[in-house]
């Protein structure tokens, strides 16, 4: 009998290399909280010798990994925090997020920022939290000494950030911050991609009726994304071995240059948001910021493309983006949207979206390539793949037991962020995570209150 073993016993788990759900038994090292083997079939003789925690009829699933998240704490901690994002992250079965550098004071562009989130996060998370830096103008000095320090990857704005203490880069900081990252193995920068140039200018919307969304989209043309893959491919050729990685891609003009560039072997990655893949522009009322985020979510001809682009694989991964902030700022009440923060809270709600997406309009997709989307896929590109993505030997035992047929609404009371404010307030999304297990043990039941556990996650 071992006391430091359990078994996770599943009729559908989803396992690595595997199309369909198989039985399985994942028996677990609870002291270490990491996965000593993966038995497939009936349960054997070993459950008579150790605890089962059986899924019964629900789907086993890894942890999801959400790799782009604004916590925004410390600063800005009345936009979002550690506590209550991390709370959101695992009632959806999020076992993993990466905080983005920006929209916290400080913003995690020194080694001593870093530090400050750290101390900041410290005993208030509820899943296992990375970290970005950030690339700003002037720190080419700090990003080896960050790396170094356990960030997962650099971040870095072409366009205003919307925040005066992350300044955007031009192509000349560019060139020093790559340069420095260059022969640095196992770190990516990744871009908010949007440039405006004088031949490609950002549009002048002054004379446009503010709360119509269709004045956002006009102000947020696709070229500016165009422009700024352009240049990102291009840096690209003069430092091939640095990964580069887009953020949340919105226009699918800019496809055509990323095949490109990924034929050609360029090591690059390009992630989408849920909202991009399941609300289109043309749906979007008036006078409702709540959907505004930068870029701008697109018509449904442009969703359509990011879909197949998907698929195929020139689109890497899709993640939240939840980029919170207070209602005020929202300005919610004049419905000016031009004025209004852009940013959508979404954290915890992706597994449901997609697979309802997915049930509705794309029934090929399998539910092994939604967790490669959200799981899989994006553990790799931060460098967590050896622990995360995946339900195998040696990983953290990191479980969602999931039932893919049992709807829920989302509604204000059910958000567990910090400002109760998302466009898909209303909806009815189908898969219901019911427990989520953080390395073995049990940190999620959707029948108790979240107060009845306390935080177990840890800093990566
Ligand atoms: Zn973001």
């Amino acid at each position: 009998m071992s006391a430091n073993q359990v078994i996770f016993h599943g009729s559908k788990v989803l396992l690595p290399d595997h199309d369909g759900l198989v039985e399985a038994s994942i028996i677990v090292d609870t002291d270490k909280g990491t996965i000593l083997s993966v038995i497939e079939g009936p349960l054997s003789g070993l459950g008579d010798k150790l605890q089962v925690i059986d899924a019964g009829d629900n789907v086993v699933l890894p942890g999801l990994v959400d790799t782009h998240v604004h916590l925004n704490e410390p600063g800005r901690t009345h936009w979002e925090g550690f506590w209550t994002g991390t709370r959101a992250a695992l009632s959806g079965g999020v076992t993993t997020v990466v905080d983005m550098p920006l929209n916290s004071i400080p913003p995690t562009t020194t080694v001593e920022n870093l530090a400050i989130k750290r101390d900041a996060a410290r005993g208030q998370c509820w899943t296992d939290v990375g970290f970005w830096g950030g690339v700003i103008p002037g720190n080419e000095d700090q990003l080896v000494p960050l790396v170094e320090a356990g960030v997962r990857g650099f971040k870095c704005f072409m366009i205003e950030s919307g925040v005066e203490e992350f300044p955007c880069v031009t192509e000349q900081d560019l060139y020093k911050s790559m340069a420095a990252l260059d022969d640095q193995p196992g770190t990516v920068l990744a871009f908010h991609a949007e440039l405006d140039t004088p031949d490609g200018p950002l549009p002048d919307v002054s004379s446009h009726n503010h709360t119509h969304y269709s004045t956002f989209l006009t102000s947020r043309p696709q070229h500016l994304e165009v422009n700024a893959i352009s240049l990102i491919t291009r840096l690209q050729l003069q430092f091939p071995s640095l990964p580069c990685h887009i953020v949340h891609l919105s226009a699918a003009s800019a496809l055509p240059i990323i095949r490109k560039a990924k034929a050609a072997g360029a090591k690059l990655t390009v992630e989408t948001c849920f909202h991009y893949l399941c609300l289109s522009s043309d749906k979007i009322p008036d006078g409702k910021p709540v959907f505004k985020c930068c870029p701008p979510i697109r018509d449904s001809s442009n969703r359509e493309l990011l879909w197949e682009a998907l698929k195929d694989g020139t689109i890497d991964f899709v993640v939240s983006d939840h980029s919170p902030c207070v209602a005020d700022l929202k300005k919610l009440d004049e419905g000016d949207i031009m004025s209004a923060w852009g940013g959508i809270s979404a954290l915890g709600l992706g597994l449901g979206l997609l697979w309802t997406e997915c049930q509705k309009n794309h029934p090929e997709v399998s539910l092994s390539q939604i967790i490669n989307w959200t799981s899989t896929a994006t553990a790799k590109r931060v460098g967590l793949d050896a622990t995360k993505g995946a339900i195998k030997v040696g990983a953290d035992a990191d479980i969602v037991f999931w039932d893919p047929e049992a709807e829920f609404e989302v509604t204000q009371e059910s958000l567990q962020f910090k400002n109760k404010l998302s466009p898909y307030q209303g909806f009815t999304l189908k898969g219901t995570v019911q427990q989520v297990y953080l390395r073995g043990k049990l940190a999620y039941d959707k029948d108790k209150s979240l107060d009845e556990f306390s935080p177990t996650g840890k800093l990566l």
